[in-house]
């Protein structure tokens, strides 16, 4: 039994960049002890679909496939940038596409994993255009266009979204506590797992239940590593043990 690797949010523009050195960095710490790796959304910054022909896709899939091919277990969630990811990319990557929300078993504990943007509902906003990108009929139409395009739009939702970020109250972009503790008790987790929110932390939540949230790449690697009974959450220069 190896290690479980959970990271997000890396936000990935480009393999010529420091964010993608530590991306290969963390290929080779996964691929060292790592049984399965869970990648929990934005791992791209965009992403246009499958046939994006970004030399960055296929430096994605390829460290990706070396690591299925050695025989580490990859899940990756849909995030907000990369919602578009497909089964192109499941297949030659080798990661398996999961649900928006997953259970999985980490020894004795029950872990509730996801990217974590769906329990942001004080955003309004935000929860609008998302139910918009999902709407499978407004995918099939915006994978309909040329690439160049799609690039134009992706570019456009971006600085939207900074501008978005820039002027939304700090508290409206973190998570809800109802949507927590529903999610908890709908799922009934020991551990909920999530990214999205860039703000790494272990946080108690009633009865020794845990919420664990990894943290955003651009300027340092950030993963949370469970092996048997104890579980680290790396980010920046910090690691923060999680209390078995
Ligand atoms: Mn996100």
């Amino acid at each position: 039994m190896g290690a479980i690797y959970f990271a997000s949010d890396l936000h990935l523009t480009a393999v010529e960049s420091c964010a993608f050195d530590l991306w290969v960095d963390f290929c080779g710490r996964v691929a060292a002890d790592g049984e399965s790796l869970y990648l929990l959304g934005d791992v791209f910054e965009a992403y246009v679909g499958d046939d994006d022909d970004a030399p960055l896709v296929a430096a994605v899939v390829a460290s990706l496939r070396r690591l299925s091919d050695a025989g580490v277990e990859i899940s990756f969630a849909h995030g907000n940038r990369d919602f578009l990811v497909g089964a192109e990319f499941s297949a030659s990557s080798g990661a398996r596409l999961m649900a928006e929300v997953e259970i999985i078993e980490l020894g004795h504990r029950r872990a509730t994993v996801l990217h974590g943007d769906t329990l942001c509902t004080d955003d309004i906003a935000y929860q609008t255009v998302r139910r918009q990108l999902r709407d499978p009929a407004w995918q099939a139409q915006f994978l309909s266009q040329p690439l160049a395009a799609r690039r134009a739009f992706a570019a456009k939702a971006r600085a939207e979204s900074a501008a978005h970020t820039a002027m939304a109250a700090a508290s409206i972009m973190d998570v809800n506590a109802d949507a927590v503790a529903a999610l908890q008790s709908a799922t009934a987790a020991d551990w909920i797992i999530h990214g999205h929110t860039h703000r790494p932390a272990v946080h108690d939540l009633r009865a020794g239940r845990r919420r664990i949230v990894l943290g955003d790449w651009p300027r340092a690697a950030s993963w949370l590593r469970v092996e048997g009974g104890s579980a680290e959450l790396h980010f920046e220069d910090q690691v923060v043990r999680v209390d078995p």
